[in-house]
Parts: structure tokens; C-alpha cells; sequence
């Protein structure tokens, strides 16, 4: 363990420059080229330690990376993601530095340094232990901030085939919680067609739809109950065309977040009964289940409590928190394949500009990684 720590600690310079390559390549999720950039040059880090490289190409989408390495027992997920919610350009104003300790720049908290980590855990096996202890499968995708869509079927058909999965999201708050849940997030679309008309003259052959939907946001509202761990929020409201006019058409978008799989369904049944309080109008509801919830099950709490003691080793309090964003951990432990979510950096600011990585921590959490790797009991994992 102490062996580990050390060669890790004195990796951390290095471990620094390979967060400034990555971070130097920008990587939004939009960008295929650019993603595709960054897949390559993580590709040749991976393949310096023996990683099997394989690519799974998209047309739109950046090729998500899927790095095998072979081993003894059931394998080892490892999830990150390579995309960033910065655009291209981003580095002018906000260029990565150092200071005071910590690293800067965009997607460097969420989620490079978590991938760096993920390297040099690796590595620091190879090197003090002479291989691997078990197969492990890293794979890096390139949609996780924007829903997931492409790769989604990958990370399940990779997560069946594996006994637990580590996601390298970034920890929560300044001690570095782990995640052991994570809510689900839906998004639904209502949409009500109204019956337009001239404000004055036929003002009571119109049905306004802005104010049949202001009375629906008033019912979706009421979804939201806190102690069962489900909210709903219509952040997004549109609809009419001019003051004179009786709005034909208006439309509410909602995010809805579920502690429990079972609520999905609950809240989804909610979403398809909404009715209008004026039959003049139409409500239309669509969209749906994004992320199911990352619950907090049996063995979710075993492997927390694993990480719980092997950090304690390490001179850390581990910490679980609870929180309300979705990763792509929720799609693995939905599955039912046992998940340990935000065992990357310890920093903050995810999505915000003074986003930032706590660089004394990075060799400890890659650390807890690797002993995690070898800790983790063959005969439940
Ligand atoms: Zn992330």
C-alpha cells in the first residue's frame, strides 16, 4: 500500500503534465474532430501500458475508446468520459494554470483529471506489482454531457459482461466524498395547443394555451415530494406571439429527478394523465426517462465501505454522498452491476469557470483506485 502511495506521489508532476495535455485538448461534446483528437492521443497513453485499444466509431458523435486490459477473474469496469461542456476557444479566457495548489481549466475537474488518475493507477500497478491483479476494461465516452445517447448501449453491454464498475466522475465537496447515489433525470416536453384569436374583437372564441399551461404548471409542480426523493422543475416556459393575440400554442419543458427506480414510472404515469381544464385545448406530453437513479443498494454499500477502509489506510475520511445530477453510473447500476461513483479528482466548480483540481490529492485517489482494484474480494466481485 505504502509502496503504491509512493510511487504514485512521485508521479505527481508527471501525472500534472498529463493533465495539461488533456485539458490543452479541448474536447466539447459537440466537436466530433476534436474529441477525435483527444481519443487518439489517449489511445497512445493507453497503449504504452499494454492496453488492447479499440475505438467504436460514430458518425456524429466523437468515437467512444474502449481500452481492454486481460486479466484473471471477472473484469473491471472503469467509466469515464472524454467530453466537456466547454466549447472550442475556451482556453483563451480561461487557459489551464496553477495556482495556489490547485489546477485550472476547463474540464479539468470534470473529468481529465479523474482519467489522468485512471492512468497512473494503471501504471503504478504495473510497475509496483509487476501486472494487473484482475481484467479491466476502461471505457471513455465521448456524449456523457449531453445525455448519453450513443453510447449508452456500450457502457451496458460492457458493464453485463463486468463485476463492478468504477466511474471516474469527480468526488463531491472539498473532503471528496464518494457518490453511492445518484437521482434519475427525466425530461418531458408539454406542449398545449390553444385556440388563437384576435384579443379584442373574438376575444371568447380564443382558448388562450399560455394560460391552460400556466394552470399545468401549477399541477406538474405538485409532482415534487421531497421525502420520496422525487422533483420536478418546469425551467423552461414558452408560448404566444403578441400581446393582441390569444396564444395558440405554448410549451412548458421539465426536469424531473427520482431517488428510487420504482418512482420513474410513478411520475412517468403523472406526466401521461395531465388533462386540460379547458377542453378547447390539447396537452401533448413528451419525452421521458433520461438516467434512471444510481441507488444506494447492498452492494453498492459493501464496495463503499471497501473504499471506506482502504482510504482510511491512506490517511483519508471517506466520506457518501448523495446527490441529485446523473452520470453515466446510473445506467450500470440500474443494471444492477454493483457501481462506486466520483473516485476522481478532489476539487470544484464543475460547469463553472473557476472549475479547478486539488493537485496534492490526485496521487491519494489514484491510490484508493488501485487498492480498490486489488482489494476487491473475487468471490463477490
Ligand atoms: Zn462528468
Amino acid at each position: 500500500m505504502k509502496a503504491l502511495l509512493s510511487r504514485l506521489r512521485a508521479h505527481k508532476t508527471e501525472m500534472l503534465t498529463s493533465l495539461r495535455q488533456l485539458v490543452e485538448l479541448e474536447s466539447p461534446s459537440d466537436n466530433k474532430a476534436a474529441l477525435d483528437r483527444l481519443g487518439q492521443h489517449l489511445a497512445v497513453e493507453f497503449e504504452k501500458l499494454g492496453g488492447r485499444i479499440r475505438f467504436h466509431k460514430q458518425t456524429h458523435a466523437g468515437d467512444h475508446l474502449q481500452v481492454d486490459f486481460p486479466g484473471a477473474g471477472k473484469t473491471i469496469l472503469i467509466l469515464g468520459h472524454m467530453d466537456t461542456v466547454w466549447d472550442v476557444g475556451t482556453l483563451a479566457s480561461m487557459p489551464f494554470r496553477v495556482a495556489r495548489g490547485r489546477a485550472f481549466g476547463p474540464g479539468s475537474f470534470d473529468m481529465k483529471a479523474g482519467i489522468v488518475q485512471a492512468i497512473y493507477t494503471l501504471r503504478a500497478l504495473q510497475e509496483v506489482q509487476g501486472g494487473l491483479p484482475r481484467a479491466i476494461t476502461v471505457l471513455l465516452v465521448t456524449d456523457e454531457e449531453i445525455g448519453s445517447h450513443s453510447s449508452r448501449p456500450i457502457t451496458e453491454a460492457l458493464a453485463r459482461k463486468s463485476s463492478a464498475v468504477f466511474v471516474l466522475e469527480p468526488a463531491q465537496g472539498p473532503k471528496g466524498a464518494l457518490k453511492t447515489s445518484r437521482k434519475g433525470v427525466s425530461a418531458y416536453q408539454v406542449k398545449v395547443e390553444g385556440r388563437e384569436a384576435h384579443s379584442g374583437l373574438d376575444s371568447d372564441k380564443g382558448a388562450s394555451a399560455v394560460l391552460e399551461l400556466a394552470r399545468q404548471v401549477l399541477v406538474i409542480e405538485k409532482f415534487t415530494d421531497r421525502k420520496r426523493g422525487v422533483t420536478v422543475n418546469p425551467g423552461v416556459v414558452r408560448g404566444g406571439t403578441r400581446t393582441n393575440v390569444i396564444a395558440g400554442e405554448a410549451v412548458a419543458e421539465v426536469d424531473a429527478r427520482v431517488s428510487r427506480l420504482q418512482d420513474i414510472s410513478y411520475l412517468d404515469k403523472k406526466f401521461r394523465s395531465l388533462k386540460p381544464f379547458d377542453e378547447r385545448c390539447q396537452v401533448e406530453v413528451s419525452g421521458g426517462i433520461g438516467r434512471p437513479p444510481l441507488e444506494r443498494s447492498k452492494k453498492v454499500v459493501e464496495l463503499f465501505t471497501l473504499a471506506q477502509r482502504l482510504a482510511s489506510e491512506l490517511g483519508l475520511t471517506l466520506e457518501e454522498a448523495s446527490v441529485g445530477g446523473g452520470s453515466d453510473g446510473n445506467f450500470t447500476a440500474a443494471l444492477g452491476i454493483p457501481t462506486l461513483d466520483g473516485l476522481g479528482a478532489v476539487g470544484e466548480g464543475a460547469h463553472a469557470r473557476h472549475e479547478s483540481v486539488v493537485i496534492g490529492e490526485m496521487p491519494r485517489r489514484a491510490a484508493l483506485l488501485a487498492r480498490l482494484i486489488e482489494s476487491l474480494p473475487a468471490s463477490r466481485f
